[in-house]
C-alpha cells in the first residue's frame, strides 16, 4: 500500500511512500517532470532514481529528497537515455550518477546530439497550438495539451540545460547498501530502449521499473526491441514483485508486468496479420488499453512493428 505525503506538495510531482524510506515521485503531466522518479533513504545515504525532464523539476525533486532524508543526495541513477529521465541531472551536481555502460554511451553520443539539435531548432509551439485548435477528440486534446505544456517547460529550460553525464557505469548489477536497506540496480538488457535499468528492493518485493513497465500509458516501442522487451518482462515476472513504480503512470502491482507483455504481444500480432499499413493504422486500441494516455504512441507503435515484421 502507498500513501501520499501531502505536506511535500510540488508543482512537478506527487510524492507517495511505497515502503519504509522509499518514495515515488509521480510526475504531474505538462509540468516539466514527465517521467516518474524515486527517492530512497538507504540509511546514511540518499539515492534518487531518474531526474525528470528538466532541471527545474529536478531541483524540486532534490529539495524534497533533502527534506525527507535530512541529508544531501549522494547517488543518482539514470535508468535509460531518454530525456524525460535524465535532463534534470545537472540539479545533482555533487552526487555521483550511475548508468549502464550502454546508456552512458548513448547519452554521450545520441543524447548530446539531440540536445544540440533541440537547441538549434526551437520547439514549434505555435504549430502545436494550431493543431490543438483543430483537434476535436477530447482524449487527443488532453494528450496534446499536456504535451504543449511540457514543451513550454522544456523551452524554458533549454538555454541553461547541460547534459551532465554519468560518473560510474555498470554492466549487469550494482548494489547500494545503506545502514537501513539495500537497493539493487539491475539491467536485463534493452527492450524499451537499447539499455534499460531498474531498481529492485528484494526485501520489499518492490521495484522502480522506469519505462520497461508503464501503467495506463501506451509505452513507446520505436527505440527498442519488442522481442527483447518480452524476454526482459519474463525475467522480471520471475521476481514476483508486489509493488511497481512505473516509468509513467500510477503505482501498481506485479500484475502490470503481465499487462505490458500482453500489450506488446497483441500489437505484434496485429502488425503481423495486417493486410496493409493503412488498414492497421485505422484500428482503434483494444478494450484493455482504450483509456490509456499517450494515445498517439499506439499508432506509432503499430507503424514501427509493421515495418519491423515486414522488413521495411
Ligand atoms: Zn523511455
Amino acid at each position: 500500500m502507498s500513501y501520499s505525503l501531502s505536506s511535500f506538495n510540488s508543482p512537478y510531482f506527487q510524492l507517495e511512500q511505497v515502503a519504509d524510506g522509499i518514495y515515488a515521485a509521480l510526475a504531474k503531466g505538462g509540468a516539466g517532470a514527465w517521467g516518474n522518479a524515486g527517492i530512497v533513504d538507504l540509511g546514511g545515504q540518499t539515492l534518487v532514481f531518474d531526474t525528470f525532464n528538466t532541471p527545474q523539476a529536478a531541483l524540486g525533486l532534490r529539495t524534497v529528497a533533502e527534506q525527507l532524508t535530512g541529508r544531501k543526495v549522494t547517488y543518482v541513477i539514470n535508468s535509460h537515455h531518454h530525456s524525460d529521465h535524465i535532463w534534470g541531472n545537472q540539479a545533482f551536481e555533487d552526487a555521483t550518477i550511475y548508468a549502464t555502460d550502454n546508456t552512458f554511451d548513448l547519452m554521450r553520443t545520441k543524447g548530446v546530439a539531440r540536445l544540440e539539435r533541440m537547441r538549434s531548432q526551437p520547439i514549434p509551439l505555435q504549430s502545436l497550438e494550431a493543431a490543438l485548435e483543430l483537434e476535436q477528440d477530447p482524449e487527443q486534446r488532453k494528450d496534446l495539451e499536456l504535451y504543449i505544456n511540457e514543451m513550454r517547460q522544456v523551452t524554458m529550460a533549454l538555454p541553461n540545460l547541460t547534459l551532465r553525464l554519468p560518473d560510474v557505469t555498470f554492466e549487469h548489477r550494482l548494489a547500494f547498501a545503506g545502514s537501513k536497506r539495500t537497493a539493487v540496480l539491475l539491467t536485463f538488457g534493452g527492450g524499451h530502449s537499447p539499455s534499460d535499468a531498474f531498481l529492485y528492493f528484494p526485501e520489499e518485493s518492490l521495484a522502480f521499473m522506469s519505462d520497461i513497465v508503464q501503467i495506463g500509458f501506451h509505452p513507446a516501442m520505436g527505440d527498442g526491441n519488442p522481442d527483447e522487451w518480452l524476454r526482459i518482462l519474463a525475467r522480471i515476472e520471475a521476481l514476483q514483485l508486489t509493488t511497481i513504480v512505473p516509468g509513467h503512470g500510477l503505482i501498481g502491482t506485479g500484475q502490470a508486468v503481465g499487462v505490458m507483455g500482453q500489450y506488446i504481444q497483441l500489437l505484434q500480432q496485429m502488425a503481423y496479420a495486417a493486410p496493409s499499413l493503412d488498414e492497421l493504422l485505422a484500428v482503434e486500441p483494444p478494450a484493455f488499453c482504450a483509456s490509456w494516455q499517450a494515445r498517439p504512441v499506439f499508432k506509432e507503435n503499430l507503424q514501427f512493428l509493421y515495418n519491423l515484421t515486414h522488413n521495411l
